[in-house]
């Protein structure tokens, strides 16, 4: 048989079978220690469940099949694993990471990584030319990329940014919460890291948080990452474990729904009256749907921005409004998950964001795309002008 297709790897959590019980799913190992042999070995690998956890075993192997990695490691949210990979580096080093970009991250690069001594520099990272203006050769360590970027959906060249990155000797990490490794595989278009925060697509179901780093080789700074989740102890419980690995085996059927779904919903309102402008980079006008359409296979997310206005309406206002009245979709924050979702972004993100206030952002689920599209219509149809 041929080498078997993602979708397959997912669908059978890469058909690992218990042989304890021939069991198809696994079972949920809750120890947190393990015993010593005899001899003062411990042969089974195993030694205490802050370093390393059974359950971590087949979750971390679908994922790094699905990247295409070399090895992966789980840990108890996204923000667990991001900080991971900044706190592996050394005071003093320069990081870039991009202006628009996770509002939570952006602020803890901004504030805890700054006074840890990183030298960390927010740039316009879709533009490989202000990439290759700000990497400083030998000092610039790391550079941070999130593709598509919360919540604008601007869209970075990975393959471009990894060779300017790798030019100067950084290494280029890729936060693909969004995209999924469904959508884009980093690695093999040069990053050398890849996140996710699993919370959202890889477990898909709203009932835990978790994270992901899929790294492409091992390295001395891998195992201080390694060592960062051992010591910090960033790590994930054995039921998240389980059950993220039950939602990694609906992960392509999901993906490719909302991301139907989403354009379908992008294209209805992109000219409509009381839309001002639809951010989804699968629209062919959208700025970044050239580099989308060159490394994204199969769509571009089930995600997209809203931003609400027309003759006569305040926009900030016509966007909570109407955040106030869909029914179906339901007003929270995340993403990722069955049941679709929408935000006004400006109230969670606060001063100092890039987000426009007129803008909701819209996570699409999977229920049927005709009445998410008729929630929203009802909603615009209750605006109105001041
Ligand atoms: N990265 C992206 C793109 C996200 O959307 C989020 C959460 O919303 C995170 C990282 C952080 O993940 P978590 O909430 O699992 O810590």
């Amino acid at each position: 048989m041929s080498e078997l297709r993602p979708e397959s790897l997912s669908a059978q959590g890469l058909g690992w079978i218990d042989e304890t019980t021939r069991a198809v799913t696994p079972p949920i190992h809750v120890s947190s220690t393990y015993l010593r042999d005899a001899d003062n070995q411990y042969r089974s690998g195993r030694v205490y469940m802050r370093a390393d956890n059974p359950a971590y075993d087949q979750p971390e192997a679908v994922i790094t099949a699905l990247e295409g990695g070399h090895q992966t490691l789980l840990f108890a949210s996204g923000m667990a694993a991001a900080t991971a990979v900044f706190q592996a580096l050394a005071p003093g080093d320069h990081v870039l990471a991009p202006q628009v970009m996770y509002w939570s991250l952006r602020n803890w690069l901004a504030g805890y990584a700054r006074s840890w001594g990183l030298e960390v520099e927010l740039i316009e990272m879709t533009s490989p030319a202000a990439v290759a203006a700000a990497v400083r050769p030998g000092r610039t360590k790391l550079v941070w990329v999130e593709t598509p970027a919360n919540p604008l959906w601007t869209v970075t060249d990975i393959a471009a940014t990894a060779r300017i990155a790798h030019a100067a000797g950084a290494r280029l990490a890729v936060d693909s919460t969004v995209a999924t490794p469904v959508l884009t595989r980093p690695l093999a278009l040069g990053a050398d890291l890849v996140m996710h925060s699993a919370t959202k697509y890889l477990n898909g179901h709203s009932d835990l948080t978790a994270g992901s780093l899929t790294v492409a080789a091992d390295s001395a700074y891998w195992q201080r990452v390694r060592g960062v989740r051992a010591q910090i102890g960033g790590t994930l419980g054995s039921f998240e474990s389980w059950l993220l690995l039950r939602g990694l085996r609906t992960l392509h059927l999901r993906v490719r729904a909302a991301c139907a779904s989403a354009q379908r919903i992008a294209e209805h309102f992109a000219h409509h009256p009381r839309i001002a402008q639809v951010l989804y980079p699968g629209l062919p006008g959208s700025a970044g749907h050239a580099v989308a359409a060159a490394q994204m296979q199969g769509g571009y997310g089930g995600m997209l921005s809203l931003r609400v206005g027309g003759a006569g309406l305040d926009g900030e206002k016509a966007a909570i409004a109407v955040a106030a009245t869909t029914r179906l979709w339901k007003r929270a924050t995340s993403l990722g998950g069955t049941e679709s979702l929408l935000e006004h972004r400006a109230s969670v993100e606060g001063a100092g964001s890039p987000v426009p206030p007129d803008l909701l952002r819209l996570s699409v689920g999977i229920e049927h795309v005709d009445d998410l599209i008729e929630d929203l219509e009802q909603a615009l149809a209750g605006l109105h002008p001041d």
